[in-house]
């Protein structure tokens, strides 16, 4: 396999398939923050530079057992904090749409690699947003199961209650078959629903609620509302009931995010002391070492969000911060399941604007920017797709429908009638 696009950190001499079952001989690729036993894990950092993982994370067993060839680790901004791939400490990766763009983050590697064809399917991770937005750059389908649904054990957490992995493929179909596969209650993560546990079925009525006020205030580009709005009419022909909604408190939702991301990752990122995995850094002392390893092994990204989360989750000022995002999670939610009374999916664009270029966004609070539709699903717990809509000249463009907590059969049936899959 040719990679000029820097999508895998490795691949695999050694790929091979460990089983039969619905996966048979199909390539997939991970994202380089899932444990895969003998083979090296980084999360896209220096600081795990030279770490091996001792056990396979719960998705890789089940993608063996399902037949599956994992031929390669992906690429992804360090730490899976970031929208462009550009945080990675082994270099960018290409958008195959457009070599000078990024294939958007954090798991733009996996993305990139099923946009170019180089394997079937991949997983990434999304926390706000990094298996859906990635999707949407790179014109594939990209799904965030609800929140416990699948198993995180042998992830590298990033935001523990935000987590979860996911499919990349070409289409909803596949996306739906990996899906199947990777789901499923883990003994090895106590997070993980039953199959049952969102039981009460409500009929699919095929409903679409759109939040306007929401889509139109956060300044999305003319070429992403033009297809947003194409996106409604196709919708309609297949006889789909719009309804406008309003969803007041989704205003809030990104500012909660990264108080409550920085505040998890903060506390997550703690056992990367230097002694247990990856780099260590000699200094005067042992805390000295710490230090040193810490500053040297984490890039600009973690360590701001660090330092971010650290601050928010202080004695001073824990009620303020992180007291505060907490109450929006939960008028996030709240508002959410109820508009799910009503409706069945909820239909935003996934990004703001197309791919973008390297180093166009120069701070920190512009790439969070392109998370403003993404993370409401994260806080809520719910599931969301993003499919790929259209075209603004070579680059992708992607909807997002978000679907009630454990409804993700809503998802598939409308984005198979959208890509005209049935
Ligand atoms: N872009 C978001 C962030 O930087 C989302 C990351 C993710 O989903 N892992 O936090």
């Amino acid at each position: 396999m040719k990679d000029d696009l820097n999508a895998f950190l490795e691949i695999f001499e050694d790929a091979k398939s460990y089983g039969e079952g619905p996966l048979s001989g199909k390539t997939i690729a991970i994202k380089d923050n899932m444990l895969f036993e003998g083979h090296k894990a980084t999360a896209g950092s220096k600081i795990l530079e030279g770490f091996v993982a001792p056990y396979d994370a719960t998705v890789v067993k089940k993608l063996k057992e399902a037949g599956a060839i994992i031929v390669g680790r992906t690429n992804m901004d360090e730490f899976a904090m970031g929208s462009s791939t550009e945080s990675s400490a082994y270099g960018v990766t290409k958008n195959p749409h457009d070599p000078e763009r990024t294939p958007g983050g954090s798991s733009g590697g996996s993305a990139a690699a099923v946009a170019a064809g180089l394997v079937w399917g991949s997983l990434g991770s999304d926390t706000g947003g990094s298996i859906r937005q990635p999707a949407a750059l790179c014109g594939i389908v990209g799904l965030k199961p609800t929140y416990g649904r699948v198993s995180r054990h042998g992830l590298i957490a990033l935001g523990s209650s935000l987590d979860q992995i996911g499919p990349f493929a070409k289409t909803v179909s596949d996306a739906e078959l990996i899906y199947n596969v990777i789901k499923g209650q883990d003994p090895m993560d106590s997070t993980t629903i039953s199959e049952d546990t969102y039981s009460a079925r409500k009929k699919f009525g095929k409903t679409i609620g759109v939040p306007r006020d929401f889509v139109e205030k956060e300044g999305i580009s003319e070429e992403v509302k033009k297809n947003f709005e194409e996106a409604i009419a196709k919708f309609e022909s297949l006889g789909y009931g719009i309804m406008d909604i309003s969803l007041p408190s989704l205003a809030y939702a990104l500012s909660a995010y990264y108080i409550i991301l920085p505040a998890e990752a903060s506390s997550n990122l703690a056992r990367f002391d230097g002694v247990k995995y990856g780099i260590h850094k000699d200094g005067e002392n042992s805390i000295d070492d710490y230090f040193k390893t810490r500053g040297e092994g984490f890039g600009e990204e973690v360590r701001r969000r660090i330092i971010l989360g650290t601050y928010v989750l202080s004695s001073g000022y824990y009620d303020e911060y992180y007291g505060e995002a907490q109450k929006a999670k939960e008028a996030i939610t709240a508002e959410l399941r109820q508009a799910f009374r009503s409706v069945d999916l909820v239909l935003t664009p996934t990004t703001p604007s197309p791919a973008f270029k390297f180093g166009e966004k120069s701070s920190p609070l512009e790439m969070y920017l392109e998370d403003i539709f993404t993370v409401p699903a994260n806080i809520a717990g719910c599931p969301a797709i993003s499919l790929p809509s259209g075209f603004s000249g070579k680059l992708p463009l992607g909807i997002e429908l978000t679907a009630d907590l454990g409804r993700e059969d809503n998802l598939f049936k409308a984005g198979k009638d959208f890509l005209n899959e049935n």
